[in-house]
């Protein structure tokens, strides 16, 4: 069984020297974070989705596609600069990733690389379906096992279906590990920390790393701290995925920028936030989409050097991110004094949380997941705006307003 970073760091050998830890790590750094990719964004940015899984083509007839010769280039510039683990999904590209990257991947030899992908438990039609699925992805990815193998998206909406024995998923999938076509077993998750709490009391022996989202804005505003603590005391490593919530923390204002060039003046916005995720001593795999290949060699050079910040810029950052946050959020603390206040018995904080995040990501698919597991009459769209609530508050927040918001909002998003 894997277990922290002394371990992991044994699975990743530099394809090109051989040497463990590969040529980012020649210097005085022993870990080995950066030695991953996630193809999940190998395209131009202008053909994201929303939600940054998908690419659509508005000028072709497939509506779905990955660019193969774009794609290949930036793994071969992967591969050349060392990185040797690869992050894929049975979703991604709508199904396309896995036998795309199991092409380039072909070009090389099997050992030399990692390669991960993940069971589709975000789509609640998939459970009972583990054996058919994984045999599939094997097929697809043109390989007899998988390096490390995730159980994807642990969240509200599917923590039950995952913890359900009836579907057997944990039990198949464990199965795969004894017989070796599974390495590592692990899960990714975006769920909050009563989720993350269930899954581990029933899994976390069993669980070999997580992969979370963990960058200095969710550091405190999605308690990306409070989720490391609660892996570590499991001694399950941390693979971080959305370093740069998905390019929003590659650019600042001016003034916030500036701040950080005091700071460290040859740093980019970008190297800042590598920077942070390399203070996490839990880290051990960085996995960051890239879009262009372009961007696979800018980070080939971030992490050329591992750089950790020190206690004054994780202080200047944590500064920047409560202002970003604070500016965009509501100032719920949490107190719960309006809770028993409202006739229709909603978790008021726990929506204005949500809210704040719907609101501060510009839409993203976690809030109408979560709002989406709720009964109808414990949603935003089932306050009767009385007030009651907004008369308590002591951060006299305009309660039935939000609620009325954010029930647009999820209208608008269905
Ligand atoms: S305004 Fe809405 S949230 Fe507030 S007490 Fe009334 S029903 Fe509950
Ligand atoms: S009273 Fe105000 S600050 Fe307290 S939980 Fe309710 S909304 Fe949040």
């Amino acid at each position: 069984m894997l277990r922290g970073t002394e371990k992991i760091r044994s699975f990743f050998v530099c394809p090109l020297c051989g040497r463990r830890n590969g040529p980012f790590m020649h210097g005085a750094s022993l870990f080995v974070r950066f030695h991953a990719l996630s193809l999940w964004k190998n395209m131009p940015r202008k053909y994201l989705t929303r939600k940054n899984t998908l690419f659509y083509n508005k000028n072709s007839s497939a509506p779905f596609f990955v660019d193969y010769k774009a794609a290949e280039e930036m793994v071969d510039c992967a591969m050349r600069g060392g990185v040797n683990y690869y992050d894929t999904a049975w979703g991604y590209h709508n199904g396309g990733s896995e036998p795309a990257l199991g092409t380039f991947l072909k070009n090389y030899p099997r050992k030399s690389y990692n390669l991960a992908t993940k069971f589709p438990g975000y789509d609640l039609s998939n459970m009972g379906k583990v054996r058919e699925i994984f045999e599939k992805q094997l097929e697809k990815c043109g390989v007899e096992y998988f390096d490390y193998y995730l159980m994807h998206n642990v969240c509200e909406m599917n923590i039950d279906a995952y913890l359900d024995e009836s579907y057997g998923t944990y039990a198949y999938l464990d199965e795969q590990r004894r017989a070796g076509r599974i390495r590592h077993l692990g899960f990714s998750a975006h769920g909050d920390m009563p989720v993350l709490r269930r899954f581990l009391e029933k899994y976390g022996s069993g669980m070999e790393f997580c992969q979370l989202q963990i960058n200095w804005l969710d550091w405190t505003f999605q308690h990306a701290k409070e989720k490391v603590d609660l892996l570590k005391s499991y001694n399950i490593p941390v693979w971080v995925m959305e370093p740069l919530r998905g390019g929003k923390l590659c650019s600042l204002s001016a003034e916030d920028e500036a701040k950080l060039k005091a700071l460290r003046p040859q740093e980019s916005v970008t190297g800042w936030g590598f920077r942070f995720v390399q203070s996490v001593p839990e880290v051990v795999v960085t996995l960051s989409g890239m879009s262009t290949l372009a961007q696979v060699q800018e980070n080939l050079k971030t992490f050329e050097t591992d750089a950790p910040l020190n206690a004054d810029e994780l202080a200047a950052l944590s500064r920047i991110a409560r202002e970003m946050t604070g500016k965009a959020s509501l100032p719920c603390t949490a107190c719960r004094y309006c809770t028993s206040h409202c006739p229709k018995k909603l978790d008021i904080p726990e929506l204005i949380k949500l809210y704040n995040e719907h609101c501060f990501t510009g839409g993203g698919f976690i809030a109408p997941m979560v709002v989406g597991t709720l009964p109808a009459e414990k949603r935003p769209s089932a306050c009767v705006g009385c007030g009651s609530c907004a008369k308590v508050c002591p951060q006299q927040i305009d309660i039935p307003a939000m609620m009325k918001d954010f029930a647009a909002r999820l209208a608008k998003s269905e």
